[in-house]
């Protein structure tokens, strides 16, 4: 503990200044430390050595009560120590009356709770007192275990020893029921045992509420999963004969067997749980046993020191994913310990052991997120991994009993909860914040009496407040932020979620355990975010005020730095000369900063004053540095922001504020965008910086402003730089400056460290030509420069100002918790500067071996070697290094523990780690791949990354590996294990913007979802290949996949990456060019379409990434498909699961109402572009789409997932037909996937055709329209077609295939007696085939529909839907809901986009009546607001949009359909154009894999279109014999009719033969390049000539 703080040991209390600290010197500390371990407190932290000895305390006495005792003080002495004097009292006796001095005894609740003792302390020790005689039936909680188990084998050991040992030998057996498909008849089968105090004793309590609250969940999980939910129309649903059942005791155990629901009902009661229910931490923390129970460090409920004990699908998602969260809840152990004692520290009034327990709070705060880890969507992750689609499973199986009962939310977890109470929220009004309230009355009674005692007794921030000791607000500010902060657990829990929802939202997910993120407003991982964002800021709000900002707003931004400290010196670290690396100390006295190995320093740098000076010069500011600015928002938050920091009111910022911390360099776009606009465009300067193809520019305002004010008339300048008034333009010109990241050099273990070191290396580069002329200029970067300055300019810089400074962690590059773990350090450069906090903290501590591997250029600039060397000696570790310019090495030489010199020809490091390969390779192997499984770290320039990976590379094929595939997979294995870390340390290099542009076609077919393919991502405006970096992403290739193909920039900035330095220099490294921008199209009504069809491209490549995920999970996994030898119901399930929803919503993401809306708008396009030339043919899409739906082969292929679906509860049979199923399995998921990626092609030709029609020589818009319209309807028709082809191809195969299987005799035999036995078979196949016929008869393809037969299809299809809003619902009602939806319900992201969809087609609808009601010939008015009723709608499965090809519907056509069921007749109509006998005919196109290939030929939309303008008449001569010929379809009537009346209107234009564009990367590139504005701005003269020279000043320019 630091002097400053108090000579005090924070254990003994008894020690003199710079004693030992007796328990680590009874342990045997390795240097000699004065201190104890950080944190060290008289209970919950782990001491190690005798404590009795140390602080001689008598044998068998009770370390902490004895310690407690002595810190006792008398009452008296506590509330009586601030009696005002004689003169005081006097004073206030004649300004209030004698009655007033009443007021100087203390109040008498003070009294009472002083006398009593601390009240959380006294929850404690109660609980702990009743607790061990009562089984814990109030609730886990004591001193040294928090919330957890004291013993997690006393429970279940007292269940074995009882009658109820008969639930737990099911729990036991569960997995293999569900495998075989039994759950129901064994739970039917159990004896009733009653869960009365007789029966079952109270130590067992625990274990039978989570065993039997398990099995009755179990229960109705599978009795809604039974196969004959979704598709499957069967119906012969299981019936357990002559079973008691529990009806009468309950909703909650309604249909369950009386042998699992009476007891569960007893045990609740006993329980204290007036309606049974289970908490999600009953399912995890509570049911997990402790490995070993004496591997405390630094919590014993860690995910390597737990095993599941009861799992119920036995896989390993289950495993990690309760594990995981059962350790995010055990790493709070010490918390409730922690924070009794800082209510005791209140009472007492100490503010140095309140600063000691809030410093031990803050620790265990900032532990928390690291268990997130264990949870990982990353599929090499081994034993953490969670698929997304197991969590959907999840959140079925987990859902509440009835709707009664409190939701199974995280939310609910303890310490969440205590956290709230703790830091006094005092806001609930969020969706998450009134859950929390409402959960919190759920849960155990010990936690509820824990968290009101913190909640209405000595409140910690209003103490803290009080104090005015800086060191207790900095530390208390910490606590907040690591808590509830944007780097802290709520932070990270929330980016956690939003990638794992957005995973598995697009794949089956409806929404997440708490219910929030239903699918009613935006995408729902975005709802989600966008819930603890809200909750985030109601708990920040007493501490940083009601911000308008979302956290992730805050990152990157000065809103990080809540610190302020000061330079205190600059030191060489090496033998340069010039310092290019430094180490600089900062003063962090008295501001509460603690930090951790790894950590990172943010700081807000300052402009030179040089670069100040030019500013002030050039604007007339140089004799008004001291006068105040006018701000604009962004730095009217930063003023409110330094007030915040300084406890002090909003400060007023002057000029020199502005210029000190503003932006001037490197020019931004903005910036010079800005000052052109504000010079009006009068100075050459700026133009010519405005011409750059490279950003930012590399120099200042101030270079630009010198250069400026002299081609400037003084009449603009000072109307744009105004000095007369508020100078609001500057704050408004000069944005806030960002602030920069440095690692942490250095380790403390000081309570309060004072200082803080970095080792900054000054980033330098050349001044730009349009100022520099030819000369060599060297600028240094504006924050590196702020703090290493070159030697001879350390005068230009004052270091007694105050800078802002703040404390992140990052959670992907932290030291192994395991001292045992080997770990090697890679470092280049200056990126050696975590590394020093690394081995300063570990070395001598840690068992496990410590190398650093360093390179660097030469021997002058080897960092640190003196301190190195140190550690070598005394064998601490190992030093290898590599200088790539300088063959005077050093080697090390592990007998004589030392760096001997030596000639060694330069190299890079990644040829030190071929030469170290065989130790390398070891540490990064797996323990299970033979490796010893190191942990390692990377650190430096992206040159040093790329040479680090290619050097472990070769390593491993060298010596490990046959391939440098296989070298590969065992790097991704370390990735995925997080044991291969980096640190990603380097300033964004700026981008050319003259790269070629990728059209958003080329990006969708990006998805990297076939081996060798890539991955690409666009943000904002564009694209990088990230294919490389997908292994290496922390949260798992996944994450990155589900948004592969598309633009990501609205995820990019949720996630905060936007403003992330470390991602953007990362993805500058896989920037490959610049996205097609949007056209700028003449026409609104292309730009509205273009929208459109931009969404559905997007909706067709995310299908095909979701749908690649979930099969990935079924496919190739062998152990979904057997357990324990098996077949396993289990896969059997997942799969039908998959298909039935894929089936029964009939590809809704594809052809629901996203196509609809499309259709609708390309109708009305082509209908009111035609509509003089009378009633236009369109292809009838929809009609198509529901004749494939309903035809004989869909209905033939759901029937076959039907039977699949009838299996998972009947293993029985399933067993003769095991490689049937497996291969049905695997041929659908083929096909599955490859229709998938066929519209999705589809989609991009549509797409192209937007960026082709802008070259289309076309007479006027009108025409440019209906050509584009037509060639899209074109493309929907295909793509309908297409869905044909798909269902006649699935209808081939059948799972039923004797000679497949291993007993083709039982197989046959098998099958006739189903057919005998059930006869569904027959029927479905008679039904079914009975529908198709009727359905379409009247159909024949070539006719088309009318417009108004169009409307009338739509107009059903909104009529029809059913509206249920989730939002509106209460709590409860939404859980029940969920646990009510089956599979087929769509998920949630599909929801989400139907909705949309539906309501922007009742809008249209809505607002183009008039056109409608014209172009439909209709005799009287629709009734639009009979389709306004949907909006705010979430459509449910099998809605009114194109029926599914259920075999349960009639599945008809809605144009057919709508003759009988539309209020409003039409004229026209398919039913009145074709008698009944025209029987429906498949045509080729759509079923035979020849004339429309799977996967088509990329249609050329330009001369597609070409053509049909060719057809118009005009004068667009392209060849077009290489095109597919369009399908015989509707389009060719209507482009017979349509065109008719757009010949004549182009035959009147003249133009010239139209040009082929070519979609390609380059021709695109060039098309884009010739449209810059600003490349004849290149012919500027450069005027370098007339900017040398001096500084120019506003008053001493001679100007035009
Ligand atoms: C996680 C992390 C840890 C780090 N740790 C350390 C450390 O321990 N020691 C250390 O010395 N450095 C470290 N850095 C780098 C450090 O944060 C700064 O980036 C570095 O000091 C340069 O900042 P500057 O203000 O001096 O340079 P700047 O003035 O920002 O500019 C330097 C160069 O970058 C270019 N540039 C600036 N902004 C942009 C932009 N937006 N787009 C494109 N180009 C741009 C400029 O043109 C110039 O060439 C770390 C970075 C990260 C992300």
């Amino acid at each position: 503990m630091s002097s400053r703080i108090s000579d005090r040991c924070p254990v003994s209390g008894s020690m003199g200044a710079g004693a030992m600290c007796p328990v680590v010197s009874a342990a045997g500390s390795k240097r000699g430390s004065r201190m104890g371990p950080r944190g060290c407190t008289m209970s919950g932290f782990a001491q190690s050595g005798d404590v009795h000895a140390a602080f001689g305390i008598p044998p068998h006495v009770n370390v902490e009560d004895f310690l407690r005792q002595r810190e006792r003080k008398a009452i008296n002495e506590l509330l009586y120590s601030n009696v005002p004097s004689m003169a005081e009292i006097k004073e206030i006796q004649n300004a209030k009356g004698v009655k007033s001095l009443d007021q100087l005894n203390v109040d008498e609740r003070d009294l009472l709770a002083v006398a009593l003792g601390a009240p959380a302390r006294q929850v404690i020790l109660r609980a702990e007192e009743v607790g061990r005689e009562t089984g814990w039936r109030d609730g886990y909680l004591s001193t040294e275990y928090g919330f957890q188990p004291p013993d997690t084998s006393e429970a279940p050991g007292a269940l074995r020893n009882s009658p109820g040992r008969v639930w737990m030998d099911l729990c036991e057996r569960m997995p293999g029921c569900i495998a075989r498909g039994r759950v129901r008849e064994s739970v039917a089968a159990l004896p009733i045992v009653e869960g009365t105090a007789e029966a079952i004793p109270d130590k067992a309590l625990w274990a039978a509420l989570v065993a039997l609250g398990m099995l009755c969940s179990i229960y109705r999980y599978e009795e809604r999963h039974d196969g004959n939910e979704g598709i499957n129309v069967a119906a012969k649903t299981l019936k357990l004969k002559g079973v008691p059942m529990s009806d009468d005791l309950g909703d909650e155990v309604k249909g369950i067997p009386r042998s699992i629901g009476l007891p569960y009902v007893q045990i609740c009661i006993r329980m204290g749980r007036s309606i049974p229910h289970l908490t999600f931490f009953d399912q995890s923390s509570y049911n997990v046993d402790y490995i070993d129970p004496l591997s405390k460090y630094p919590y014993v409920g860690r995910f390597d020191n737990t095993r599941l004990r009861w799992a119920m699908f036995g896989d390993s998602a289950e495993n990690a994913f309760l594990k995981g969260c059962a350790d995010t809840s055990a790493s709070f152990q010490h918390g409730p310990d922690a924070i009794a004692a800082c209510q005791e520290h209140v009472m007492n009034r100490n503010n140095e052991g309140l600063l000691r327990e809030l410093v031990r709070l803050k620790e265990i705060l900032e532990r928390m997120p690291s268990a997130f880890n264990t949870i990982s969507p990353n599929d090499r992750s081994g034993e953490n991994y969670v698929s997304p689609a197991e969590w959907v499973r999840w959140a079925k199986f987990s859902a509440p009993l009835s709707k009664r009962c409190p939701a199974t939310s995280g939310l609910q977890f303890p310490p969440y909860l205590v956290m709230d109470a703790f830091l006094g929220r005092k806001k609930y009004d969020s969706f998450l914040g009134a859950e929390g309230v409402h959960l919190r009355a759920w849960l155990p009674s010990n936690l509820r009496a824990f968290i009101a005692s913190i909640e209405y007794h000595y409140r910690i921030p209003e103490y803290v407040k009080a104090s005015g000791d800086p060191r207790l607000m900095g530390v208390l500010d910490g606590v907040v932020e690591a808590y509830t902060g944007e780097r802290g657990f709520m932070g990270a829990h929330r980016y956690k979620v939003f990638g794992l929802l957005e995973c598995a939202g697009k794949s089956g997910r409806t929404e997440t355990n708490g219910a929030s993120g239903a699918a009613d407003a935006m995408r729902p991982w975005e709802q989600t975010h966008k819930e603890f964002s809200e909750a985030m800021k109601e708990r920040l709000e007493p501490f940083r005020g009601n911000r308008d900002i979302e956290p992730h707003e805050m990152r990157g931004t000065f809103e990080e730095c809540r610190y302020r400290g000061r330079i205190l010196n600059r030191n060489f670290v090496d033998s340069d000369p010039t310092r290019s690396i430094a180490m600089v100390t900062l003063d962090i006295q008295e501001s509460g900063i603690t930090f951790q190995p790894g950590d990172r320093l943010a700081v807000m740098p300052m402009n030179s004053w040089t670069e100040c000076a030019k500013v002030a010069a050039a604007l007339g500011l140089d004799s008004m540095l001291e006068d105040p600015v006018a701000l604009d928002r962004t730095w009217t938050r930063y003023a409110d922001h330094v007030g915040s920091v300084s406890h002090t009111n909003r400060p007023r910022l002057t000029v020199i504020d502005i210029l000190r911390k503003g932006h001037l360099a490197p020019i931004t776009k903005e910036l010079a965008t800005k000052l052109h606009t504000m010079l009006r465009a009068s100075s050459n300067t700026v133009l010519q910086v405005l011409a750059t193809e490279e950003w930012p520019v590399r120099a200042s305002l101030g270079d630009l402003l010198q250069a400026a004010v002299k081609e400037t008339s003084s009449r603009v300048w000072d109307q744009a730089f105004d000095l007369s008034g508020n100078l609001s333009w500057l704050s408004d010109l000069v944005p806030v400056e960002v602030p920069r990241t440095y690692s942490i050099s250095a380790y403390s273990d000081e309570l309060l460290p004072s200082t803080v070191d970095l080792t900054i290396s000054r980033s330098e580069y050349n001044l730009c030509s349009t100022f520099a002329g030819n000369a060599k200029v060297v600028r240094n970067g504006v924050s590196s420069g702020f703090l290493n300055p070159p030697v001879a300019e350390e005068m230009d810089v004052l270091d007694d100002e105050e800078l802002l400074i703040g404390v992140s962690r990052p959670f992907a590059f932290q030291l192994p918790f395991d001292d045992t773990s080997p770990v090697a350090f890679f470092a280049g450069g200056s990126g050696i500067a975590p590394f020093r906090s690394f081995w300063q903290s570990r070395c001598g501590r840690a068992w496990g071996k410590t190398s650093l591997y360093l390179g660097v250029q030469s021997r002058e600039k080897f960092c640190y070697e003196a301190e190195l060397r140190q550690y070598v000696n005394e064998g601490l570790m190992e030093v290898h290094t590599a200088f790539s310019r300088d063959s005077k090495g050093l080697v090390y030489d592990p007998v004589s523990r030392d760096l001997v010199e030596k000639e060694i020809t330069p190299r890079y490091i990644d040829g030190l780690i071929i030469e170290q390969g065989q130790s390398i390779c070891d540490l990064v192997m797996s323990k299970k791949q033979g490796g010893i499984g190191g942990y390692l770290y990377v650190c430096g320039s992206v040159g040093v990354f790329d040479s680090v990976m290619s050097g472990i590379r070769k390593a491993l094929y060298n010596h490990r590996s046959p391939t440098m595939e296989t070298a590969e997979t065992i790097l991704k294995t370390a990735f995925a294990e997080r044991r291969f870390m980096l640190d990603v340390f380097m300033t964004p290099k700026p981008l050319p913007c003259n790269q070629p542009t990728i059209p958003l076609s080329q990006l969708a077919m990006h998805t990297g979802h076939t081996p060798d393919s890539h991955v690409w991502i666009g943000v904002h405006g564009k694209v990088y290949d990230v294919t490389d970096f997908c292994s290496m992403h922390p949260g798992g290739t996944n994450i990155i996949k589900s948004n592969g193909g598309v633009d990501c920039s609205k995820s990019f900035d949720l996630l905060a990456h936007t403003n992330n330095p470390e991602v953007s220099s990362l993805l500058t490294k896989y920037y490959i060019g610049e996205m097609t921008p949007k056209p700028a199209y003449h026409s609104e009504e292309i730009g509205m379409l273009y929208d459109l069809w931009k969404g559905y491209l997007r909706a067709a490549t995310e299908q095909v990434v979701a749908s690649n995920f979930e099969v990935g999970m079924i496919m190739e996994s062998s152990i979904v498909w057997f357990q324990g030898d098996l077949f396993n119901m289990g896969g059997v399930r997942r799969f039908y699961h998959y298909q039935s929803r894929l089936l029964q919503g009939g590809f809704a993401a594809l052809f629901g109402a996203a196509l609809q809306e499309l259709y609708l708008k390309l109708s009305f396009t082509l209908a009111n572009s035609s509509s003089s030339a009378g009633p236009t043919k369109l292809p009838d899409v929809l009609g198509i789409i529901a004749r494939a739906k309903g035809s004989t082969d869909a209905v033939t292929a759901s029937n076959e997932i039907s039977q699949i679906g009838q299996f998972t509860c009947n293993s029985e049979s399933a067993r003769h037909h095991e490689k049937g199923i497996i291969t049905y399995a695997q041929r659908s998921v083929q096909y599955d996937m490859e229709f998938l990626e066929s519209i999705r092609e589809e989609a991009c030709a549509g797409m192209d055709a937007f960026d082709s029609i802008m070259e289309l020589d076309a007479a006027s818009e009108t025409q440019r329209i209906a050509a584009l319209s037509a060639f899209l309807m074109q493309v929907l028709e295909r793509m309908a077609n297409r869905l044909e082809g798909f269902y006649a191809k699935l209808a081939r195969y059948s799972v039923f295939q004797p000679e497949m299987e291993r007993n083709p005799a039982r197989a046959r035999w098998n099958i006739l007696k189903r057919k005998i036995w059930d006869g569904s078979f027959f029927i479905l196949t008679r039904d079914a085939s009975m529908n198709a016929l009727s359905m379409s008869q009247n159909y024949r393809s070539q006719d088309g529909v009318d417009f108004d037969q169009v409307i009338s299809q739509i107009e059903m299809n909104l009529h029809n839907t059913t509206l249920a809003s989730p939002r509106n619902m209460g709590l409860n009602e939404q859980h029940a809901a969920r646990a009510m939806n089956t599979p087929s319900g769509a998920p949630a992201y599909e929801q989400h986009n139907q909705s949309n969809a539906l309501k922007a087609m009742s809008t249209f609808m809505n607002n183009n009546k008039r056109a409608i009601r014209r172009l439909s010939k209709m005799p009287q008015a629709i009734n639009l607001e009979q389709l306004m009723q949907t909006y705010g709608s979430v459509p449910q499965a099998g809605n009114g949009l194109p029926t599914p090809p259920s075999s349960r519907s009639t599945s008809r056509s809605p144009s057919a359909s709508s003759a009988t069921r539309n209020p409003f007749p039409r004229r026209n109509t398919v039913n009145d154009a074709h008698p009944p006998s025209n029987m429906h005919q498949r045509r080729n196109t759509a079923t035979s894999d020849t004339s429309l290939p799977n996967t088509p030929a990329h249609l050329s939309p330009t001369a597609t279109m070409s053509a049909l303008m060719t057809k118009m008449n005009s004068r667009s001569k392209t060849d077009n014999s290489h095109l597919p010929s369009p399908p015989q379809s509707a389009t060719g009537a209507m482009s017979m009719s349509g065109m008719r009346s757009m010949q004549s209107f182009l035959a009147q234009q003249q133009k010239p033969a139209m040009p082929m564009p070519n979609t390609s990367v380059p021709a695109v590139a060039a098309h884009e390049r010739s449209r810059s504005t600003t490349g004849s701005l290149r012919s500027f003269r450069l005027q370098a000539s007339a900017m040398a020279g001096g500084m120019s000043r506003r008053s001493e320019v001679p100007r035009s």
